[in-house]
């Protein structure tokens, strides 16, 4: 672990944000634990803790005015209680109000002291989700306290936070810890870490009221405004957030480039012939990048560089012309790509193109077993040039004599964390250098994106086809209209033309999508007489799948089933039909993907959107925006534009973009100023910029290091 001196902020007596929760009245030992499994240790992170949302118990809601899944206060007197053991011990206490309607309150944890006090009569209010269950509207495990018979109510005057939280600490006792904490909020001169005059340029207004303003609500706040997450204070809010999350993005580069990585100036020699070899010559834009990184490779300093290129732009060339500047200067190169298919697909190429000038290239996967797989760990610890693969790259027990760059195929399918990881694996402790980078992207990153996800990387984008690529005709026909489709792939078969069949069943086992390509091929065989159908799926060992896609590409097969397997890559420029079933499913990224299948060689090429009608809105949208446009970024944009971040990003398992109050796609117009003020802060206050990331991300930063 790299020295933290040099980023360690200064312990500032005069910061009350500073001192340990314990310093605060009436936390002992046993809550300051709790607040640690939190993650709150200090002061401040208790003020940056923020809601996740808010309860309104400022009203009371009739039991007949109750939607389905609102969260709401009800007053309401106990009908009837039932105890049931049936299934597993379980509580039911119906209760009615004025509005004549009866509401069940469903416990399935509870003691027998609570079952024994709820009787019929009692005066219960109650807060908690309204659901429609089988027997009309319940409410499971709602927040519930006894009202005297003849008390009036006392009802809250705000709205109530409700914090993320963990066992044993609940929402009233960590709200008053914080109510502890916010009374010792400096004043804004103090707590604000982004210069004035910069503030004063975007707008942002005081940090301190933000604060208190989204902690304790006022009575009259503006609830649609807070509940969407789009008042003032929230903005103010996200706006730091998502600066904190560039500087962090910013300072784990700068640390990353602050470290060595093997000077990588070869003479050429293998490019020069590599290039020779090929049977077509670069684009202006495949030059111009893979220049880019050739110089990048030639310093001594880690190249972090992500290059994007439209579906076809051909961009395993480039990489190649960067391995083989790897090669030349006698270190190793790994090459990862999220699908064993794709890694495949790549080990051909690459042996294609190397072999014939004497560079091996080693293959792991996750399939391969016993003695192939350890004569190839042998042969890469041994320093083996280049290794071609999925992310078995990155697993135990892998060990290389002397990598020198790292190439990561896809990206938006792995996260940053496994980037970090294939980085780390080549890292040389005695050495002290850690490998050059490259990543490839084939679905263009909105820019807005690209700034907040990927300010650790430069990019590159390869912003052109290769000549003669004509954009593919798309259409988009009912399923009633099938057998039409059928007869239109019989009639292009038989003018030598080659098609995809795509099934898209979004099932999650691979078994069903397995399946529905085998009935969708049992179909089409029999309904193209005459032309040879083959299928490749999932659930196919590599080398049967290999078989049929060798087969395919030699013309041997007219029509190829496929499930989305063949979404990455899948290279075979004679096929110029495409069929994509149930397209109405898919998202815009994956039909994008799966239609950059076709459209790679000389002919024009079609695409079928075939839709199973009615069309839902969002789907009408993307099957338009499809047939309107090939251009990968405009797909990109909208994308973003009607799924979210997380989703075009691909992180939202891995959780990378977690965001306390941001949400990237309502607050992405808030990025450009975020850059400009992470710019001017890096520039001219780097110490304010490492205590808002001490501030913002506070223990999890601390562990991490690039
Ligand atoms: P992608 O950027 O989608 O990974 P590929 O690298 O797979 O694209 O390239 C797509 C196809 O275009 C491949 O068949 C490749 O050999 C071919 N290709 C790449 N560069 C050129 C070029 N400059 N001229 C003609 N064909 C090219
Ligand atoms: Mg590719």
């Amino acid at each position: 672990m790299p020295a933290r001196s040099a980023r360690a902020v200064p312990a500032d007596v005069a910061d009350p944000g500073l001192l340990p929760v314990g310093a605060l009245p009436g936390v002992g030992p046993a809550l300051a634990e709790a607040l640690a499994r939190l993650g709150l240790e200090r002061v401040q992170d208790l003020w940056f803790h923020l809601p996740l949302r808010y309860e309104d118990r400022t009203r009371i809601t009739m039991i007949g005015d109750l939607r389905p899944g609102e969260r709401a206060q009800v007053l309401g007197t106990v009908e009837a209680v039932e105890r049931g053991f049936r299934y597993r011990p379980q509580l039911k206490v119906a209760v009615g109000d004025d509005s004549r309607q009866t509401l069940l309150l469903r416990f399935f944890h509870f003691h027998r002291a609570q079952a024994e006090q709820l009787k019929p009569g009692l005066r219960l209010l109650c807060y908690g989700e309204a659901r429609l269950g089988a027997q009309g509207l319940e409410m499971v495990h709602p927040q519930y306290q006894r009202v005297a018979e003849s008390a009036t109510v006392a009802m809250d005057e705000r709205l109530s936070p409700v914090y993320p939280t963990t066992e044993g600490l609940g929402q009233k006792r960590l709200a008053g810890v914080i109510d502890k904490a916010l009374a010792l909020l400096p004043a804004d001169a103090e707590l604000e870490l982004i210069p004035p005059e910069l503030c004063a340029r975007h707008g942002l207004t005081s940090l301190r009221e933000a604060l208190l303003y989204a902690h304790r609500p006022p009575p009259d706040a503006a609830l649609a405004e807070l509940v969407a997450g789009r008042h003032p204070a929230q903005q103010r809010l996200a706006f730091e957030e998502l600066l904190t999350q560039h500087l962090s993005l910013k300072r784990m580069r700068a640390a990353v480039r602050r470290r060595r990585a093997p000077v990588l100036g070869g003479d050429g020699a293998l490019r020069a012939r590599l290039l020779a070899n090929l049977p077509f010559a670069l684009t202006g834009a495949q030059q111009r990048v893979a220049a880019e990184v050739i110089d990048d490779l030639a310093q001594s300093r880690p190249m972090l560089r992500l290059v994007q290129g439209d579906v076809g732009s051909g961009k395993t060339v480039v990489a190649a012309l960067a391995a083989l500047a790897a090669v030349e200067a006698g270190y190793q190169v790994a090459l990862m790509a999220p699908t064993e298919l794709l890694a495949e697909q790549h080990l051909r190429n690459f042996r294609h193109w190397l072999e014939p000038l004497g560079v091996a290239v080693e293959w792991l996967a996750g399939k391969q077993q016993g003695r192939a797989r350890q004569q190839a760990l042998a042969r890469v610890a041994e320093g083996a040039p280049v290794v071609v693969g999925t992310h078995a790259l990155m697993q135990e027990g892998v060990r290389f004599a002397r990598l020198g760059l790292a190439i990561v195929d896809e990206q938006h399918r792995f996260g940053v964390q496994q980037r970090l990881e294939l980085r780390d694996k080549g890292a040389d402790h005695a050495r002290e250098y850690v490998p050059h980078q490259l990543v490839l992207t084939a679905t263009p990153i909105p820019r807005t994106l690209a700034m907040s996800a990927y300010a650790d990387l430069d990019v590159s984008a390869i912003d052109e086809l290769p000549p003669g690529r004509r954009p593919v005709q798309t259409v988009a026909v009912s399923n009633a209209r099938r057998a039409e489709v059928i007869g239109r792939i019989h009639a292009a078969c038989a003018d030598g033309r080659q098609a995809y069949w795509v099934c898209t069943l979004i099932e999650e086992s691979e078994q069903l999508r397995a399946q529905a390509a085998e009935v969708a091929h049992a179909e089409l065989s029999a309904a193209l007489a005459g032309c040879r159908v083959g299928l490749v799926h999932g659930r196919m060992k590599a080398r049967e799948k290999q078989a049929v896609m060798d087969a395919f590409k030699a013309g041997e097969l007219s029509v190829l089933v496929a499930t989305t397997v063949i979404e990455v890559g899948v290279d075979v420029p004679n096929a110029s039909l495409m069929v994509i079933e149930n397209s109405e499913r898919l998202g815009l990224a994956q039909l994008h993907q799966l239609r950059g299948r076709v459209g790679r060689g000389a002919v024009a090429s079609n695409c079928v959107l075939l839709y199973q009608p009615p069309l839902g809105p969002l789907a009408r949208e993307r099957l338009n925006v499809m047939r309107e446009t090939c251009d990968g970024f405009r797909i990109a944009e909208k994308d973003l534009e009607l799924r979210g971040p997380g989703e075009v990003l691909g992180t939202r398992q891995t959780g990378q973009l977690a965001f306390r109050v941001a949400d990237l796609t309502r607050d992405a117009h808030l990025l450009p100023a975020v850059q400009q003020v992470g710019a001017a802060m890096l520039r001219s206050r780097p110490h304010a910029a490492e205590r808002l990331i001490e501030r913002w991300i506070g223990g999890a930063a601390r562990f991490v290091h690039a």
